[in-house]
């Protein structure tokens, strides 16, 4: 039996642990919704002050004074160190959505002669409904992998791209990204990954992958609706995205007439992007000086372990059970549990200042956000389950 002594042990331990006092949580609250939107840090605390002082002071000469023009470039520049991409590669803009519909867009303009987009049933549903309207709109077809299939069973030589979530949002299941995507190259197709939940804390190498794309208000803690970013891999920079837009011109400035991509990452951006909320994101990103994404990984993976070995130990028999996998090299960095009361049992949780969330019909999530969740946390959240848990049977 694991006892509450022994994760504060834990913590005692924890090369990571000082991360926590970069951000601003409320003392009274076991915060484990950090997959769904990151705490605030104290430096986005602070340059929201800045930048809106940048903005009085500087009016339209902050887009070269305070670097906004080029912000959507540097800030992708630090999430590229983070998601192990090329720092030319990669600009942060629009939303997760947006930028879906451009990178499968351009996947399929590279594949003209195939029919088929495939898609994971997992996925995240905007994934599922952008993949819809672009296969409505082409006249192509979506073969949606059934969950527990591998890809590789569905994949064959007419399928021109596979939009895929890097870790699946209701079981935790993390993909194997290198197998998968050689897979997929070795019949011709492409790859969008979806990084939306393994961004930040889970190690990657992009460097054979074609597509990405993510949101930046999870694990990366960018603020409510923080802009998304786009990965394209250089040997795909010169072919077109769908939203040609005046951002994306090679010369914004000269105003002409017909649109000329920029010869960059930079033809990826539409229109003026969201420079408050970037600035913030770009503040967040900060963190990640501090702390590299393989110790994170490392302290997420024993977090999830220790979650999953409390359920164990101290719910048993109360209907709890663990779904998706078990080896903490298959999860990303969250614990989902089924249980048939789940919605009272996550408003009886958050009564007792613990904060996960549900997902129809009846799982129960807790994101471990390795920058600013303890052992200790984990140990009282699930004290805390078990008379949640108590309290509704
Ligand atoms: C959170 C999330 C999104 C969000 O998309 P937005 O357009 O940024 O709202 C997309 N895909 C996945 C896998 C997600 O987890």
């Amino acid at each position: 039996m694991v006892s509450r002594q022994d994760a504060l042990a834990l913590d005692d331990a924890d090369v990571l642990a000082g991360l926590r006092d970069l951000f601003v949580l409320p003392d009274d609250l076991i915060y484990l919704d950090g997959n769904s939107l990151g705490a605030q840090s104290v430096r986005a605390a602070d340059t929201a002050d800045e930048v809106i002082a940048e903005w009085r002071e500087q009016l339209i000469g902050g887009w070269q004074g305070a670097g906004w023009w080029d912000l959507p470039v540097t800030a992708g520049r630090k999430i590229a160190g983070i998601i192990g991409a090329d720092p030319d590669a990669v600009v942060v803009c629009d939303t997760t959505t947006v930028n879906l519909f451009k990178t499968v867009n351009t996947a399929l303009d590279l594949r003209p002669d195939r029919r088929v987009i495939v898609i994971d049933e997992g996925g995240f549903p905007t994934d599922q409904y952008v993949v819809d309207g672009i296969a409505e709109r082409r006249g192509l077809e979506v073969r949606v992998v059934p969950t527990g299939t591998p890809i590789e069973e569905e994949v064959d030589d007419s399928v021109a791209v596979a939009v895929l979530g890097h870790v699946d949002f209701r079981t935790a299941e993390l993909l194997d990204m290198a197998a998968i995507t050689a897979t997929l190259h070795g019949s011709g197709s492409l790859v969008v990954w979806d990084l939306s939940h393994s961004a930040g804390v889970v190690p990657m190498d992009l460097s054979s992958v074609d597509f990405a794309v993510g949101c930046t208000y999870k694990y990366l803690n960018g603020g409510p609706g923080a802009p998304a970013y786009v990965y394209v891999h250089p040997r795909h920079q010169g072919a077109e995205q769908p939203i040609p837009g005046w951002l994306g011109h090679a010369e914004p400035f000269e105003m002409a007439s017909r649109y000329e991509p920029a010869p960059s990452i930079r033809r990826y951006l539409t229109g003026t992007q969201p420079i408050l909320s970037m600035r913030l994101l770009d503040a967040a990103l900060h963190v990640y000086e501090a702390a590299d994404v393989e110790a994170i990984r490392a302290k997420s993976s024993r977090l999830t372990d220790l979650f999953i070995r409390l359920v164990d130990e101290r719910c048993d028999g109360l209907g709890l059970g663990v779904i998706g996998p078990r080896e903490p090299s298959r999860r990303g960095s969250q614990v989902s549990l089924r249980h048939a009361n789940a919605v009272p049992i996550f408003e009886e949780l958050v009564g007792l200042g613990v904060r996960g969330d549900f997902r129809r019909p009846d799982i129960l999530r807790f994101g471990l956000a390795p920058l600013y969740v303890s052992f200790v946390d984990v140990w009282d959240a699930v004290d805390a389950l078990r008379s949640a848990v108590g309290a509704r049977m």
